[in-house]
């Protein structure tokens, strides 16, 4: 079961709670006791790709029509 990090905007404390992925966007109180809080980004770390394949988008080349075809 993944753990997610919340912090309580009232009383400023962070914890962490365990719980399934489905719930992971209920409220979550803090110890404290406060409803206020939010979900901080935990330790997923979020792998992309920067190789995306590059189109370029031309068509139509110019050359015929000015005489250099022949
Ligand atoms: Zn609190």
């Amino acid at each position: 079961m993944p753990r997610y990090d919340y912090r309580c905007r009232a009383c400023g404390s962070t914890f962490e709670l365990s719980r399934p992925m489905s719930a992971s966007s209920d409220p979550a109180p803090c110890p404290e006791g406060h409803d206020d809080t939010v979900k901080l980004l935990s330790t997923v770390a979020m792998t992309g790709s920067a190789a995306a394949p590059r189109t370029s988008g031309g068509g139509g080349g110019g050359c015929c029509g000015g005489g250099c075809c022949g």
